[in-house]
């Protein structure tokens, strides 16, 4: 059997969208992610958390920042005994173009230990569209999460008769209980 992954966002998806976070004393996780995450776990996916931190191509971020914010999000992470399989991120700027800025694919993981990761067994979870295209340029499953700017992503796909392309959650935890087992 392959493997399966849970590629999920972080801003607004499992820390608060704090709009380019730098200050560490700023990370707060969203209510019932650690559940959430625990559940996807038990249910048999790896977790990778993918994440377009474009402020720090900009500048609005400096590399310091960036890393004490991680450091941060891995501490609270390790406190409530959540093991992440890999982060990844993109600090390029739309414009420069780069292959790994959600919605493109550049850092999903195509194998884990030597194993393949079965896309197509995999889903995305995130609060804004490139999340959920991302899945579609995989051949996985999007959820969209209505936390961070989940809700304006959801009108959007209103606006746009979209809104049935992917199903809607109200957290992570409702996210990982709709999940098939995977084993
Ligand atoms: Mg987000
Ligand atoms: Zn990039």
């Amino acid at each position: 059997m392959n493997l399966a992954a849970v590629f999920l966002d972080r801003d607004g998806t499992i820390i608060e969208d704090t709009h380019y976070p730098k200050n560490p004393d700023e990370v707060a996780l969203i209510p019932s992610a650690i559940e959430g995450l625990k559940l996807m776990r038990e249910k048999g996916y790896l977790l990778f958390v993918i994440s377009n931190q474009s402020g720090v191509g900009r500048g609005l971020i400096q590399d310091h920042e960036f890393k004490k914010v991680h450091e941060k999000v891995c501490a609270i992470l390790k406190d409530s005994k959540i093991e992440i399989d890999g982060f990844a991120f993109c600090f390029h700027r739309p414009e420069d173009l780069c292959s790994c800025r959600k919605p493109k694919i550049g850092l999903i993981p195509k194998t884990f230990n030597n194993q393949i990761v079965s896309w197509q067994h995999s889903f995305t979870v995130g609060d804004k569209l490139s999340d959920l295209e991302l899945a579609d340029n995989i051949g996985a499953k999007g959820c969209l999460v209505l936390s961070g700017k989940g809700r304006e992503t959801l009108a959007e796909l209103t606006n746009a008769s979209r809104q049935n392309e992917y199903p809607h959650f109200s957290n992570l935890l409702s996210v990982a209980k709709s999940l098939p087992l995977h084993s």
